[in-house]
């Protein structure tokens, strides 16, 4: 699947993502780094805290790929992937 470029759900810069299997996106964004997010947390992106760019950068320094979704509480969870 060829990247395509898109806005970055966290920080709004010009970034890629690619369609991740089984559904929502992986993104790599020059400020952010290479993370994953769900359909779902993508179409509530507004919500999606601004402490939720830190906890992928925490995760990204501990080596982890994020990933970013929406629990059954509908709270952002940012998680190792
Ligand atoms: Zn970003």
């Amino acid at each position: 699947m060829l990247p395509e470029p898109a806005n970055c759900p966290l920080c709004s810069a010009a970034a890629e993502r690619t369609r991740a299997a089984p559904r929502g996106f992986r993104y790599t964004c020059p400020a952010c780094g290479t993370f994953h997010i769900s359909n779902t947390a993508l179409g509530c992106r507004n919500d999606i805290p601004a402490s939720a760019r830190e906890d992928v950068r925490r995760l990204r320094s501990f080596g982890y790929t994020a990933r970013i979704d929406i629990d059954k509480q509908h709270a952002v969870r940012v998680t190792p992937a």
